[in-house]
């Protein structure tokens, strides 16, 4: 239950010191015109300003404060509601009447509900809300449907987003958007807490399956797809199909020092520039409505109370007008976990004055309003700063067209849980799937032969999905997702009676399993003695946030001790990793016949992964992350030549050099691509003049396919050490046996700059090589 996350939550920063300075920002750019449009336009901001005008400080404040939906339902506390739900009118009243709060997140006891309750539930809200406040002004409720909209019963749920990265197909990323935007308004909500555009680096982190991997480029062209699919090509999110995104969590969430959730993370301002902030200017650029503030620490101060970020840098250089919403709880934590305030109001007041616009309280919404609204009367927090949040909120709201419609009729939404819907997801799940070994090229495999489909992924729909799906953990996919099927169900829809489901072993970490479960587990064996091959589903099953951390990144003891077991019986084994991060596999990879990486591919995942073992479907997925080989090796592919210093050497064997499982960007297909004829249009560039590099790609086997053609580059020597590489173009292209095409990429001096000591972009006269994927075609020249 989310109620949990609260004492899950409580623990404490530890150190104290320096935040971001506004000294050695960059220049302030100018707006971009879908950033500037989110500020409405004239007849919007009129009708804002009047509204400002006719409101009291506390109506103000009201609008300010966001508060969970079980704190309005009837239930034994404001922590759950009871079941049959049932709006608990009188604190409803007390809240949007009295209080005026102005917004409501997420779902009843954190469990996905059908359209039609969902229209009940916020059509008695909006009820109270437009026609009972003295002002009328519609509440704005948003919920996380990071991956399909995934609180409705009997939406498209898709992959998430690691899984949608290693598409390497941006497009899918819209697709995602604009099923996800008509399924979330068709549930009756205008507002999605999406996309995650945190930066990916470590693989212990909890929360890697929600993001796009670790690489800023890949994940700042995914995020504008996604934020065009939730917004449409014009932001209009006045449309009916479409919702407002969130760009979330701002900013450098996912590198915590410790690898787990909300715990503090150091982070140099050149560093958080460079890599971290660009996924979120692209954000701003496309003109994402809202943006969500990361929980975490950074240097010693809470990001919610980081006024450089959240004002000089997202504000001021980014130009973004939208709403900042506060993540869950934060403005308590500035107390109650960080100790950065003394009390709650010290902690509105930092708050507010750093720049957030909306408090997610998310239960006890009166001492949040008391206190800003005595902050303001004591001249601590300026009435301008109301306003100005306040402007923004009303403007959101106006913009969502929820003044003249606060609800929708889930009729006008024929689409909702379609086929046509639904097959989307599943080509979403088809290209991500990642064969990352095909020893001999054992697959695909024949629809003749006798499969075993064993391990704990192999019979649930839970670890196809996920967190964030059908309930906050995702521990109830089965339950809600029966209709779909699950590998072991994919695979006997394909072959019939040849394919053998027996999962043999849980998750769960018991040594002694042999004993306690043993005629499963030897069940399991014994059938992987009779059949030709073993599909073996290893990896995590469904977990969210902070109790998703661990101690230990490699895969689970008995999983391990199972795959040993298997192998044991001479036969082979393709290994299939249901996962949303990487769990090390060293001690198992190399006896494995087959890895595929699924990810967390959603409803349709079992299908398409069948699919690809059959050869019905050609693998085309590419890591978006690096997949570390142990546990202390977890350098992302963005790193410095010292890591690599064995290969420099050429002479000795580091064992802790940079030696991942498979790299970033890798993916094999049933055919064979081979790269010719690398050209670049100079040898000598300056100032902003664009390098053109062209490459032909043959498909040289005997199957159509798709490849994804990668362009890197490097900076040769530079005033800070140089990455080994960074991604700077890539292209996914369809080829026939025998088929050539050239890929064009064009980049200028902006592709090639990096942030300096002094906090600037750069772009340093020298040498560069470009680099076509891990080809080995390469070729240099100068910037001068
Ligand atoms: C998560 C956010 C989410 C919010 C609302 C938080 O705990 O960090 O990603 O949007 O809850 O559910």
């Amino acid at each position: 239950m989310k109620q949990t996350k609260i004492k899950l939550l409580l623990f404490i920063a530890i150190l104290s010191i320096a935040g971001f300075s506004s000294c050695g920002q960059t220049e302030k750019k100018s707006t971009s015109d879908a950033a500037a449009a989110v500020a409405g336009d004239a007849e919007t901001q009129k009708k804002v300003n009047a509204l400002l005008n006719e409101m009291t400080l506390e109506e103000k404040v009201g609008q300010m404060a966001q508060i969970t939906i079980d704190a309005v339902m009837k239930g034994p506390s404001r922590y759950s509601s009871s079941e049959p739900l049932e709006l608990d009118m009188d604190v409803l009243r007390d809240a949007i009447v009295k209080y005026g709060v102005g917004s409501v997140l997420n779902t009843p006891n954190v469990r996905a509900r059908s359209v039609e309750v969902w229209a009940q539930i916020i059509g008695g809200i909006q009820d109270v809300a437009t026609k009972e406040s003295r002002l009328k002004i519609p509440v704005i409720y948003g919920v996380d449907e990071i991956h399909g909209a995934t609180y409705t019963v009997g939406a498209t749920i898709f992959p998430h987003e690691l899984a949608l990265a290693a598409t390497w197909n941006p497009s899918m990323g819209y697709t995602m958007g604009e099923v996800t935007a008509y399924e979330t308004r068709a549930s009756n909500i205008p507002w999605n807490f999406s996309p995650v555009l945190d930066l990916g680096l470590d693989p212990r982190y909890s929360r890697l399956g929600e993001g796009m991997g670790e690489d800023p480029y890949l994940i700042s062209r995914f995020g504008e797809e996604i934020i065009k699919g939730y917004e449409g090509k014009d932001n209009n999110v006045g449309d009916p199909y479409r919702v407002a995104g969130c760009a979330k969590h701002y900013l450098g969430y996912a590198v915590p020092i410790s690898g787990k959730d909300r715990t503090p993370a150091y982070i140099p301002e050149n560093v958080l520039r460079e890599y971290h902030l660009p996924p979120f200017k692209a954000a701003v650029d496309a003109g994402v409505h809202t943006f969500m503030v990361n929980s975490g620490i950074i240097n010693g101060i809470p990001v919610h109370a980081n006024y450089d970020l959240l004002t000089n840098i997202l504000r001021k250089e980014l130009g973004f007008e939208g709403v900042v919403v506060t993540d869950w709880a934060d403005i308590e934590n500035l107390y109650k976990r960080d100790r950065v305030a003394a009390n709650n109001k010290e902690a509105v007041k930092m708050a507010i004055n750093a720049g957030i616009d909306m408090s997610m309280i998310p239960y006890d919404y009166e001492p949040f309003c008391n206190d800003l609204i005595a902050l303001v009367k004591e001249g601590e927090v300026k009435m301008s700063r109301i306003d100005e949040a306040v402007g923004r909120i009303l403007t959101l709201k106006y913009k969502l067209d929820l003044f003249e419609k606060p609800t929708v009729n889930p009729e006008d939404y024929p689409k909702f849980g379609s086929e046509e819907f639904g097959k989307k997801a599943y080509e979403v799940a088809a290209e991500a799937i990642t064969l990352l070994k095909n020893e001999n090229n054992m697959l695909p495999l024949n629809k003749s032969a006798k499969v075993l489909v064993t391990g704990p992924g192999s019979n649930s729909m839970r670890p196809l999905n996920g967190c964030w799906t059908y309930s906050w953990q995702g521990d109830v996919a089965d339950e809600f997702a029966g209709e779909f099927n699950t590998i072991a169900e994919a695979f006997h829809a394909k072959i019939g009676a040849n394919a053998i489901c027996i999962p043999g072993v849980s998750y769960e970490n018991v040594t002694d399993y042999r004993v306690e479960k043993k005629d499963q587990y030897n069940e399991a064996i014994a059938a992987a003695k009779r059949s030709d091959y073993i599909v073996l589903c290893l990896g995590e099953n469904s977990y969210a946030e902070k109790p998703g951390d661990l101690v230990d990144l490699s895969l689970s003891k008995l999983q391990l001790q199972f795959a040993k077991d298997l192998l044991q019986t001479g036969k082979p084994i393709i290994l299939v990793m249901v996962q949303g991060r990487p769990r090390i596999i060293r001690e198992i990879a190399s006896d494995m016949n087959g890895i595929l990486m699924a990810y967390w591919p959603g409803n349709y995942g079992g299908d398409a992964l069948a699919d690809i073992v059959f050869g019905d479907v050609n693998p085309s997925g590419k890591l978006p992350i690096t997949y570390p080989s142990a546990v202390n090796s977890l350098v992302p592919y963005i790193h410095k030549p010292s890591e690599e210093q064995a290969k420099a050497e050429g002479v000795y064997n580091y064992e802790g050099d940079f030696t991942p499982e498979f790299h970033f960007g890798f993916g094999l297909s049933y055919t064979t691509f081979e790269y010719n004829n690398l050209q670049l249009s100079a040898t000598e560039l300056s100032g902003n003049q664009p390098l053109e590099i062209t490459v032909d790609v043959t498909n040289t086997g005997k199957m159509a396919g798709k490849e994804v053609v990668q362009l890197y580059t490097s900076d040769l020597v530079a005033s800070i050490t140089p990455d080994m590489r960074r991604l700077r173009r890539f292209e996914k292209i369809s080829l026939e046996p025998g088929e050539t095409k050239t890929v064009k990429f064009t980049i200028d001096a902006s592709d090639l700059a990096f942030v300096n000591a002094q906090n600037k972009w750069v772009t340093e006269a020298g040498e560069f090589n470009v680099m076509i994927g891990n080809t080995g075609l390469e070729q240099k020249f100068m910037y001068k």
